[in-house]
């Protein structure tokens, strides 16, 4: 699943999990600082040395430079049976789609730009971030559709949570 950062993927993923005893959630490494009130399990918080460190002994699926911190994908160790959920920026994605051609793609977009620069705004990301963070989406959006994602629109989680559970059980039952 991917989408630019603060259109609530991560709310989404949480419920998907919640709701999907065959789902499984990995948890991202990053270099950036925890946000106020951001909880500990949101991601692995590291250094870039460690960072820098798990890349050289090849401990990353995927990882990606994304507004001057980095994130990266560990290895999965997912009970056997499950189905892996990334949570990865679209770059991140296209890495992933390389080894694994049969994975899903999805892309969760805001309703519209004011929408998200106002959930950007709402969860305490730096006034300098946002700006970035805007532009990165609408490279996001041509990167998804290159990748042929599938693209959701979060305009109430119910709907998209259900909207997406819909996607991934026609998939799995091809
Ligand atoms: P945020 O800082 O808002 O939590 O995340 C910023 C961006 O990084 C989002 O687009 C998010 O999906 C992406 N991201 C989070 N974890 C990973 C990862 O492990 N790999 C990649 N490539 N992107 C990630």
């Amino acid at each position: 699943m991917s989408g630019p950062g603060g259109v609530g993927k991560g709310t989404i993923a949480a419920a998907l999990v919640a709701a999907d005893p065959c789902l499984w959630l990995s948890r991202s490494w990053t270099t950036r600082k925890r946000r106020p009130g951001e909880p500990a399990e949101a991601y692995v918080f590291v250094s870039e040395a460690e960072f820098r460190s798990k890349i050289a002994e090849d401990g990353f699926v995927e990882w990606a430079e994304i507004a001057s911190n980095l994130y990266g994908t560990p290895q999965p160790e997912a009970p056997a049976g499950k189905d892996v959920l990334l949570e990865i920026d679209v770059q991140g994605a296209a890495q992933v789609r390389k080894n694994h051609p049969e994975a899903l793609c999805i892309f969760v977009e805001a309703p519209s730009d004011e929408e998200h620069e106002a959930r950007l705004r709402g969860r305490g990301d730096p006034e300098s971030h946002i700006a970035k963070r805007l532009a990165l989406a609408h490279s996001e959006r041509i990167g998804a559709t290159e990748l042929g994602a599938i693209r959701v629109v979060n305009d109430t989680l119910a709907d998209t949570v259900s909207e997406i559970a819909k996607i991934l059980q026609r998939s799995r039952t091809g």
